[in-house]
């Protein structure tokens, strides 16, 4: 029987949304060779029901063509049984730009809300296709104000239950706070055991601001060596527990009541990870966990890196 994946409510979101505290990410890997569609409908028959998508991905059509198929099969009985998240992409960071946006982004999933929409980076670039990595000499400047308001409006549109953002540090969390009529329900920002975000994630429990782990494992855009992955002292008690790296490292996710998004497209490891809620890491294994160097991996998504990005954070 496939496991049953934990949610917790999300703090002002429409009807009591309930997000399950694990999802699919869905960022596009040259290397992979499942479609985004088959991975996602693989994910619905092994338990999966939240799936982290973004504009930027270029993932949202196959998403969506995932969810019809597996409405047809009779996987789910409807819709409201899966939560889909997805993200605005730099470009349409303009206040005027978000509720086109995001019908949008509907429209190419077939789906009719959102559960949840963030704001991908807090950057605005001149609007027009997304280039990865950003141009820096496309960027002006990020109305906060403006879009967090325009975001409220598609909530109060029935577009999306719930509104959030990304990569966003203490800084720019409470510089929002201070207009928002309607507070963020996630960050989803990196968290994994080589770039743990104690400070950040303290602040946003005070808040009521749930955490979204992006990269748990560390791997989707790391090339070479991999802190987490590769780390002998996270193998031990890998090995201690009868259990993988990555089981590891989405089992302390979970112990530190964040959600989180991990991606694979693999059958076998998809199942690995959701193999995680019936058993515990001990005193002793926090004890190695916080010796594991730190640094972050995500640096930014422009070219050159912005200095100012992180807030010193
Ligand atoms: P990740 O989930 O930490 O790692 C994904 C990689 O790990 C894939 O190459 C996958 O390969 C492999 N993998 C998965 N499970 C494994 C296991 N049990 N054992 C060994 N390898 C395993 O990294 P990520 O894709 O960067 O992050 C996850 C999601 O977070 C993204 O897909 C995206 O939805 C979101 N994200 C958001 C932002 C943002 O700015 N908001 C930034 C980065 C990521 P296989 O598919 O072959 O298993």
């Amino acid at each position: 029987m496939a496991p049953t994946v934990p949610e917790i409510v999300l703090p002002s979101a429409t009807g009591q949304r309930k997000m399950p505290v694990m999802g699919l990410g869905t960022a596009p890997e040259a290397t992979s060779k499942v479609t985004t569609k088959d991975a996602v409908l693989e994910a619905i028959k092994q338990g999966y029901r939240h799936f982290d998508a973004a504009a930027a991905y270029g993932v949202e059509h196959s998403v969506g063509e995932a969810i019809t198929e597996a409405l047809k099969l009779g996987l789910i009985s409807s819709r409201d049984e899966l939560f889909v998240t997805s993200k605005l992409w730099v470009t349409d960071n303009h206040p005027q730009l978000i509720v086109p946006a995001l019908k949008k982004s509907l429209k190419t999933l077939q789906l009719e809300y959102l559960d949840l929409i963030l704001i991908h980076w807090p950057i605005t670039t001149k609007p027009g296709a997304v280039k990865y990595p950003i141009d820096v000499s496309d960027i002006v400047e990020f109305d906060m104000e403006g879009v967090w308001t325009s975001l409220e409006e598609c909530k109060k549109l029935g577009l999306t239950k719930a509104i959030g953002v990304s990569n966003f540090s203490i800084k720019k969390l409470e510089k929002l706070l201070c207009f928002a009529t309607i507070p963020p329900a996630v960050n989803q920002v990196e968290v994994n055991l080589g770039w743990q975000q104690e400070k950040l994630r303290a602040f946003c429990k005070e808040k009521g601001i749930i955490v979204t782990a992006f990269s748990p494992l560390r791997k989707g855009a790391s090339r070479g060596a991999n802190l987490v992955m590769d780390n002998d002292i996270l193998k031990e008690l890998a090995d201690a527990h009868g259990k993988t790296i990555a089981q590891i490292c989405l089992r302390w996710l979970y112990e530190q009541g964040l959600t989180f998004v991990v991606k694979s497209y693999d059958k076998e490891r998809m199942n690995q990870n959701l193999q995680i809620f019936d058993w515990s890491l001990t005193e002793n294994d926090y004890k190695k966990i916080s010796e594991i160097h730190q640094e972050r991996l995500i640096k930014g998504p422009t070219k050159p890196l912005l200095d100012d990005l992180w807030d010193e954070e």
